[in-house]
């Protein structure tokens, strides 16, 4: 019986908020990234979310004495001077993608204004700090999070970075940065913070106050975190498990098909393989 077990613990395989999300949009993407090990292509708002989440990250890594009553500008000049930077640094992934220079730029100021505008939000919060007594310095420590923290268990066997724990007066909050169009936290946002809550219980033993995300055109959006996003958590890691933990055959995971397999101007990149007869690899490709 020890010996059976261990051998199914063995076959498991670490999961994270993205796969799992992954074999629930369809199980037969899940194959082909998670199993064969198939790039993806890259696409401008992956490189543009990895530079965003770059620039947010090092913006805390300033000495807080610097800040004067001009704070406000001083930050705002930082965050660009930092996009200008990764931006530069990201110049390959971003040549690759073809994008028209017109489009890149266009692209480039969407992404300065989403710097602008978390930076506008955060003042707020300073400025919120510093009418209770704080200096703007003390203010900027004290809302300070603890940036790009990889968070894991054994025992559910699933890991992931979580962007930004902030810890306010007592308050713990657990938050993630998006780029994305619409500011609505859908059911795979959901579950992606369900995941962190739930990781962050087993590590510290408490659950985080509040989940939430940073849409960066937009504003904050919170989710309370309670029993029912942590139940579906926990349900959801157990169905990936069960669905994928030594199951290596194609036939095992089914193609699962919706608007993202084909759209007007793109297709997933497993179309051909899905649809078209493209010969699918018999051994991962790394
Ligand atoms: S083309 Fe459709 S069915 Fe095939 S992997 Fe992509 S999403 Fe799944």
């Amino acid at each position: 019986m020890y010996v059976i077990h261990s051998l199914r613990d063995k076959m498991k395989r670490i999961q994270s908020p993205s796969s799992i999300n992954t074999y629930f949009q369809c199980p037969r993407k899940y194959f082909f990234i998670y199993n064969l090990k198939m790039p993806t292509s890259p696409s401008i708002h992956l490189v543009r979310g990895t530079i965003a989440h770059s620039v947010l990250e090092n913006l805390f890594v300033i000495e807080p004495a610097i800040l004067s009553e001009n704070f406000e500008n001083e930050l705002k000049i930082i965050s660009l001077e930092l996009l200008k930077k990764y931006w530069a640094e990201n110049k390959k992934d971003l040549d690759v993608l073809g994008l028209l220079e017109e489009e890149l730029n266009r692209y480039y100021e969407e992404t300065q204004m989403m710097m602008l505008n978390w930076i506008s939000h955060f003042v707020k919060k300073i400025k919120k700090e510093t009418s209770k007594g704080l200096s703007i310095s003390e203010a900027f420590v004290k809302l300070k999070p603890q940036t790009e923290v990889l968070y894991s268990s054994d025992e559910f066997m699933i890991r992931g970075y979580i962007d930004a724990i902030e810890e306010i007066d007592g308050e713990i909050r657990l938050m993630d940065y998006k780029t994305s169009k619409k500011s609505e936290i859908t059911k795979e946002y959901r579950l992606q913070l369900g995941i962190y809550a739930l990781m962050y219980q087993l590590k510290h033993g408490m659950l985080p106050h509040k989940v939430g995300i940073y849409f960066l055109k937009d504003a904050e959006k919170l989710l309370e975190v309670d029993e029912d996003l942590i139940q579906n958590a926990k349900f959801m890691i157990e169905q990936i498990h069960m669905s994928t933990d030594g199951m290596d055959e194609i036939h095992q995971y089914p193609k699962k098909e919706s608007p993202l397999c084909k759209w007007s101007n793109g297709q997933c990149d497993f179309y051909d393989y899905c649809f078209k007869g493209k010969l699918v690899p018999e051994k991962p490709l790394r």
